[in-house]
């Protein structure tokens, strides 16, 4: 699209981009200081314009997690949570960790400590974050769904804000008669808490030279179904984790169980993207392990209620970016805050948006957004209970480069060293680089995944699981899939083909990707993107070996509609 637009401005003093446990903590937090210090210096009270722009229908629509709350950052936020009524789904009342072959079953004799959630709650994240949302706005926090962030605005190396996302452009970039520009929102401070691999975030980080020194940031997919079930199998609060089967032993993952109540369960699987596959199907995992007899028992008869996908930043401590910059934080897992070894980050995000939080209240004091007081948020962090967690699973997902059996023994000696391993940081590579060239490997797990069949009630194809995330986009607006098209013809429908067999088609968890034959004679394939399907996981901008897939957002309010996610 060549149009020049004229954008209306909106001017904030603090803008958060995504509704997630970071931002929604975050503006509870920043309101409750502000409150605070209005009643003691009426004098001096600050009255900031306070917005947070959210891409999903409504806040909690793009919400998606096991999830096991750790309460800690909770039980600061808002301490008489129970009493406000948190949507708790169970308090967790009994847990094991099993290790799974493809027949058998064998419980670990102790559950290892980080695994350790007596005393946490099952909870619907995305109902969860419905609440911290109507909480923010009682405290007059504006809120925007249904708006995406598009576009970072920077000026002389500063953040300024963000312009949000055209609404009613055709399939080619050109107006449609609903068209409405995007707006340009100024703030003094921006927050990104786009969740992982965020777009804008993706972006800025790079532009300002925010991950130099990091490791790259390591990602899994989780993948999760919400099955009814007949009461009798299981009690509410308990909660299961299992290896082994059916990853292969070089693939890093597991699954979870949590019994929200007697009949209701969410069940999920965590694959990470750096597996050597080409065929890794983090949704195909999720169906074999249904298979498996002890999973098997606890579904049959019952019925599969919802579906999601999401990408997990796991990479830990030595993964986080720069958490600050001139006009700019970043919170939750846009900064990368996760503890993979607990396979928990509400908490983190929780927390780390409550540190964003005073450092923002403390710039409105001084009326100072740059970089010299926001890193005040850095040192906070380093400071905390965050920080100490962290720091003990910094090598966690790099112990596990050597597959799963020696990444065992490593985190073993990790939890015995403090989080040491041999050396104090041990390095990592994108995910996208370990993918290896059908050429080097065998075709076995590619002809298991051929076999498989889907029946429909225990296992279901993608097309039939995406149905039950409610995902639903304008389907005549721009490809936000972007690939260029040079790049289409010269590497998706030739060079990957040959070299990887276009493993799109197996890593995305909605089918949005499909290689339609074009010549019956030559067999010649050609890319065809179902961007409508997308459940915006990510996992296609972190896992394509050319890194020619951009995640660009869609109009706001598409994508899935998770209600008990
Ligand atoms: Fe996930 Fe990409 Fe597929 Fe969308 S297109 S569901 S972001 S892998």
């Amino acid at each position: 699209m060549s149009l020049s637009i004229q954008r209306e401005t909106m001017e904030m003093d603090v803008l958060f981009v995504g509704a997630g446990p970071a931002n929604l903590s975050a503006a509870i937090h920043l309101s409750n200081l502000i409150a605070d210090h209005n009643a003691k210096n009426p004098d001096k009270a600050l009255s900031p314009q306070i917005a947070i722009i959210e891409k999903g229908q409504s806040v909690g629509a793009h919400l998606l997690s096991g999830a096991v709350l750790d309460p800690r950052a909770l039980r600061e936020l808002i301490p008489d949570f129970k009493e406000r009524g948190c949507p708790i789904e169970a308090e967790v009342t009994s847990e094991k960790v099993l290790f799974l072959t493809a027949k058998s079953k064998f419980a670990f004799p102790i559950t290892p400590p980080p695994l350790k959630n007596h005393g946490n709650y099952i909870i619907s994240l995305n109902k969860f974050g419905a609440w911290l949302g109507k909480i923010a706005e009682e405290k007059g926090v504006n809120i925007f769904s249904g708006f995406a962030g598009a576009e970072m605005l920077v000026e002389n190396g500063k953040v300024v804000g963000v312009q949000t996302d055209d609404k009613g452009l055709d399939k080619n970039g050109e107006p449609k008669p609903n068209f409405e520009p995007g707006m340009n929102i100024r703030a003094k401070v921006t927050v990104l808490g786009e969740g992982p691999r965020g777009s804008l975030t993706k972006k800025i980080v790079k532009a300002l030279n925010l991950d130099k020194g990091k490791n790259p940031q390591a990602y899994e997919t989780g993948v999760k179904e919400l099955w009814e079930i007949p009461a009798g199998r299981i009690k509410k609060g308990t909660v299961y984790h299992t290896l082994g089967f059916p990853l292969h032993p070089y693939v890093y993952g597991g699954s979870w169980i949590y019994a929200m109540s007697d009949t209701l369960l969410s069940v999920g699987f965590v694959t990470a993207l750096d597996a050597f596959s080409p065929a890794n199907d983090p949704h195909f995992n999720l169906q074999k392990f249904k298979t498996h007899p002890f999973v098997r028992s606890l579904l049959e008869g019952g019925k599969m209620v919802g579906y999601g996908a999401k990408a997990i930043s796991g990479g830990g401590y030595f993964s986080m970016p720069k958490l600050y910059h001139d006009g700019l934080l970043l919170v939750g897992e846009s900064g990368g805050f996760m503890n993979m070894m607990r396979l928990k980050g509400i908490h983190l995000a929780m927390k780390s948006g409550m540190m964003a939080a005073e450092t923002i209240f403390e710039a409105l004091l001084k009326n100072d957004f740059s970089q010299e007081t926001l890193k005040a948020y850095e040192a906070r962090f380093e400071n905390s209970w965050a920080k100490k967690e962290m720091h003990k699973a910094r090598n966690f997902r790099q112990a596990f480069n050597v597959g799963l059996y020696w990444g065992t023994l490593r985190v073993g000696l990790q939890m015995l060293l403090g989080g040491r391993i041999l050396k104090d940081r041990l390095p990592l590579e994108p995910d996208h680089v370990h993918m290896q060239r059908l050429s080097s490997l065998t075709r076995k797990y590619v002809l298991e995944k051929r076999e498989f069949k889907f029946d429909g009630k225990l296992t279901f194809d993608k097309l039939t699981n995406v149905y039950e995330s409610g995902t639903t986009h304008e389907e005549n607006q721009p490809c936000h899939l972007y690939i260029k098209p040079h790049l289409i013809t010269d590497i998706c429908n030739t060079k990957c083909t040959v070299e990887y067999g276009n493993p799109c088609q197996h890593f995305c968890p909605a089918n949005v990707y499909e290689m339609e034959i074009v010549n019956e004679q030559t067999g010649a394939k050609k890319l065809k993107i179902n961007a409508s399907n997308c459940v915006h996981c990510k996992t296609c901008d972190i896992a394509d070996p050319y890194q020619v897939i951009t995640w660009k957002v869609p109009e706001g309010g598409g994508g899935p509609v998770y209600t008990n996610g």
